[in-house]
């Protein structure tokens, strides 16, 4: 028996809050969530509609107020390479190191691509414009991005985001952990072997879980959208039944050597909370294991 020396990574994904209300839900959540030492807080980058000041003023709120590093989301599409550089150098002067390197989605029918056109792209800018100084996070897709012409390319785009220096990165959200670990397969086969956080997407409500995955691609399982959707208005319940489902998927891909949680929080805390108490995280970054 010998310890494992990799500890597990725990990270909260958050969205810049549009209302005061919004922004004090947030700050509720970041600090109950500071409690269990995650390793990052992440802020979102255009996504719904937010604007780049609003991530770079929460990063700096953030990063005065939690005693947790920021990683900023950054996307590419829309933004020329002087406007990318500006917000990194912003983040180097802030004391940033980690930042999740996205390609972004364009609001339908809404301004044009500007200078790039996919995330490694992106990622190679990061590296000329800052060197060695970010880690970087790329997104990974176990259920295939939408838009990829096949799952196959799909992994292939992302040894592109490796080979142009990302160091790791984030999934989708799934609820099938056979997903997850058959794309780390198919990702071995390509020498693929940074570490790839799955992301955990915890079940609040039924009908933008299910408005949402449409959109982004990620599936979910018959046995789950008709369970929850019997419950109808029944939050407690849906939230209570999407616990246990959340939690036994969590244990799996622990149990399978995944290298962290990533969650995606909705700014909102307590059901993060109970799964990472739940799951006794902090206790098993030295789980042991046989050697
Ligand atoms: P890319 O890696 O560029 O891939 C986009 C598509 O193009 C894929 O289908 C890929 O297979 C294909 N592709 C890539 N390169 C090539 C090539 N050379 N030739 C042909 N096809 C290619 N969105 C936001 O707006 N803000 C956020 O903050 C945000 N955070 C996210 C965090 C995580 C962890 C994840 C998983 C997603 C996040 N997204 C966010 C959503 C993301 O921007 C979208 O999924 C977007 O559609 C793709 O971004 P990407 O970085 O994966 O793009």
């Amino acid at each position: 028996m010998k310890k494992n020396p990799a500890p597990l990574i725990i990270s909260f994904e958050f969205y810049p809050p549009k209302t005061q209300e919004g922004l004090e839900i947030l700050k509720r959540s970041s600090s109950l969530l500071n409690q269990v030492s995650p390793d990052y807080f992440s802020v979102t980058f255009g996504a719904g509609g937010s604007t780049r000041e609003g991530t770079i003023d929460m990063v700096k709120w953030l990063g005065r107020e939690a005693n947790t590093p920021v990683a900023p989301h950054l996307s590419c599409i829309g933004f020329n390479r002087a406007a990318l550089t500006d917000i990194l150098h912003q983040y180097k002067a802030l004391g940033v190191k980690r930042v999740i390197a996205l390609r972004g989605d364009l609001p339908s029918g809404m301004g044009s691509i500007g200078e790039f056109k996919y995330a490694s792209e992106l990622v190679t800018l990061i590296r000329e414009e800052t060197g060695d100084y970010f880690h970087i996070e790329v997104a990974a897709y176990p259920e295939c991005h939408p838009q990829a012409k096949n799952a196959h390319s799909d992994v292939i785009n992302l040894k592109r985001k490796f080979a142009a220096g990302a160091n790791s990165a984030i999934t989708q959200y799934f609820f099938n952990p056979d997903a997850y670990f058959y794309f780390l397969d198919e990702c071995a086969k390509q020498h693929i072997f940074n570490p790839i956080v799955p992301g955990i997407m915890p079940v609040m409500h039924f009908n933008k879980l299910m408005r949402f995955s449409e959109a982004c691609g990620a599936e979910i399982p018959r046995w789950l959208s008709k369970r929850l959707e019997a419950y109808g208005d029944d939050v407690e319940s849906i939230r209570q039944y999407g616990m246990e489902v959340v939690y036994h998927l969590c244990q799996r891909l622990m149990a399978g050597g995944a290298p962290g949680l990533h969650f995606y929080t909705l700014n909102h805390a307590e059901l993060c909370m109970q799964i990472i108490q739940q799951l006794d995280v902090r206790q098993m970054h030295m789980k042991e294991v046989t050697g």
